[in-house]
């Protein structure tokens, strides 16, 4: 009995080993489920004209993620770990979450000015604006005109100096008295936000910002981008027109141009004039889904960890904020971003899901939604996960894989666990690319949702492009040979993953500078770095139009190696170096092109996001 016993024990094990040799060793058999022509439907698909780019909130997001749930249920995929029920439903993929989508004006919205002679009532969109970090409210005073409302004492200039407008309605133009100069010191104080802290610092009840005078338009209004923050600043702020401002301050354009060309403050309590403001606005909130399939492991040794492989498939829809070209109302594809990881979440789901009972360790799949607009679905996943967090092994992310360049593949997240480097090198399709790493786990992307929370990850990408973000990203352009070949790398990864007895260790990873990305940045620039590059100069790899590096001439491909004095080996070197500077500074930027030296002046912006 007992040498039988042992026969039986033997022949299982052989039987194992020759099962698993038929899962693990020979890949092929699974690998044939990833395949070109199902990545190109799905791409085709999802960045189709009838979903519109996909922008997270809207009907034709949540079609993607119909599509993507239907695909789930196909591959035989549950809704969670805990499932019971004997039928499943596509909604029942979803993981439901709300975000703040943008700013609207309410009814509210009043602004009637006393003077000694009348009351002026102004209308809401011809004469003024609410401004959106404006808090809603309600308040009255007097008027107290106070130039550009900039107090700079360290650079021998304010506006408040001579002036008490504790109490008072604040009047000034936007800008600086520098704004004609581009080496002026006053223009790092420009930005419009920042005066309303400014004057709510020194008591102000309201700010009124008077749109900088033009020549030939005294009607203008603001054009602001709402800023992501949705924050308000606390006081009611208004934007006037020149048109307006000349029916309670006479000869205003007058006063803008001496105040440019003598460049000392000039404030003055306004005679009897009084204003009163009512501001109102609402945020819009709007709802989507992040979609997510279950796939349980067999080992239960191995079961408590759950590996979490993720996409994002929300893009842009018709532009606006995030666009290369915002000012663009077109369909925003997104083939590229990111239709690719997203066909490319389902082949891997759909490849283990066909042998799932082979799997050591259970699988997560993923697909997040409102990644474009600040990664809000992923933060969403990680503060309500469906398995709890210490369970989760690490996180795979796959975000534009379909336009790989050159054969290089880029890896990131290399340095969160030290078995990252011996599992990719160790594939056998490890040869078949130029692999490009870099150690960090944070990024532009979901995974960083994941390395804050201190689990491993890897991120899968090929590299930016001229499409980036323009309507142009199309699934015509995608290179799927290319992408299969991506999508079976990742696969054997996290096949080899899914064997590892021990759980991957997590290192947060050390950046050159940590204070320079600690500080906050409030510069904009509009380029955008390859985060991947070697040492010697930070590769661009484009440049957002009519942005401030546009401006200065700088293009695509162009390395930089000196922002505003400081030496730029790296991208740590450069967000050390944008953290140095303020909105409105103007400075040298070294850049080499086809081997030659070249220095351009970057007047620099706020940033919009
Ligand atoms: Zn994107």
């Amino acid at each position: 009995m007992k040498r039988q016993l042992t026969i039986v024990s033997y022949i299982g094990i052989v039987l194992i080993t020759a099962l698993s040799l038929l899962a693990f060793g020979q890949t092929e058999i699974r690998r044939a489920e990833i395949t070109k022509e199902e990545l190109s439907k799905h791409v085709f698909f999802l960045a189709s004209e009838k979903l519109e780019g996909r922008r997270a909130g809207t009907p034709e997001a949540e079609k993607a993620a119909l599509y993507i749930a239907r695909e789930f249920m196909e591959y035989g995929l549950l809704p969670a770990p805990e499932w019971e029920s004997t039928s499943v439903d596509p909604a029942d993929f979803f993981q439901e979450f709300e975000f703040t989508s943008g700013i609207r004006t309410g009814e509210r919205n009043r602004l009637i000015v006393g003077t000694e002679a009348e009351e002026i009532s102004f209308t809401y969109d011809t004469d003024y604006k609410t401004l959106p970090f404006s808090s809603s409210t309600s308040t009255s005073g007097p008027v107290i005109f106070a130039g550009f409302g900039i107090s700079a004492p360290q650079d021998n200039y304010d506006d408040y100096a001579d002036v008490d407008i504790n109490g008072s309605i604040v009047l000034v133009f936007e800008g600086s008295p520098d704004q004609n100069d581009p080496h002026g010191v006053l223009n790092q104080y420009s930005n419009n936000r920042n005066k309303a802290i400014a004057a709510r610092e020194a008591g102000a009840r309201a700010l009124m910002i008077i749109t900088a005078p033009e020549p030939s338009d005294s009607s203008k209004l603001l054009t602001l981008r709402i800023d992501r923050s949705f924050g308000s600043v606390g006081i009611p702020v208004v934007n006037l027109n020149v048109h307006s401002v000349n029916r309670i301050l006479a000869n205003c354009s007058e006063i803008y141009n001496k105040l440019i060309e003598e460049k000392q403050p000039k404030s003055l309590r306004l005679n009897n004039i009084n204003a009163f403001i009512e501001t109102e606005l609402h945020t819009i909130t709007s709802s989507c889904n992040n979609v997510i399939g279950y796939l349980a492991g067999n080992n239960p040794n191995q079961n408590d960890g759950v590996i979490i492989i993720g996409a994002h498939y929300d893009h842009l829809g018709w532009g606006g904020e995030g666009s290369m070209v915002p000012d663009e109302t077109a369909i925003h594809y997104g083939a590229d971003d990111n239709a690719s990881g997203t066909a490319g979440l389902l082949e891997l789901a759909q490849a283990f899901a066909a042998d799932r009972e082979l799997l050591d360790r259970s699988m997560l799949f993923i697909a997040f939604s409102a990644e474009e607009l600040g990664l809000i679905g992923s933060k969403y996943y990680v503060d309500n996960p469906i398995i709890p967090l210490e369970n989760s092994v690490s996180m795979i992310n796959l975000d534009m894989i379909g336009r790989m360049r050159n054969n290089e593949l880029n890896i990131f997240g290399i340095g969160t666990s030290p078995v990252w480097d011996s599992l990719i090198t160790s594939q056998p399709s490890y040869d078949t690319f130029t692999i490009r790493t870099n150690p960090d786990g944070m990024g532009p992307s979901d995974h960083a949702s994941f390395y804050t929370k201190d689990i491993p990850v890897l991120f899968f990408h090929s590299g930016l492009h001229e499409n980036y973000h323009r309507p142009s990203d199309t699934a015509d352009r995608i290179s799927y040979d290319e992408m299969e070949r991506i999508v079976r790398f990742v696969y054997e990864v996290i096949s080899d993953l899914n064997t590892q007895d021990e759980k991957p260790q997590f290192v947060k990873v050390e950046t050159p500078r940590p204070t320079g990305t600690m500080r906050g940045i409030r510069v904009y620039v509009g380029t955008m770095p390859d985060y991947v590059g070697e040492s010697g100069g930070l590769k661009i790899t484009g440049v957002r139009e009519g942005s401030p590096a546009a401006l200065a001439g700088i293009q695509k491909d162009d390395v930089i190696i000196n922002f505003g004095g400081i030496t730029i080996e790296n991208v740590y070197d450069y967000t050390y170096a944008l953290g140095e500077f303020s909105p409105g500074d103007i400075i040298d930027v070294i850049i080499k092109r086809e081997g030659e030296e070249k220095t351009v002046k970057v007047h620099l912006e706020s940033r919009r996001n």
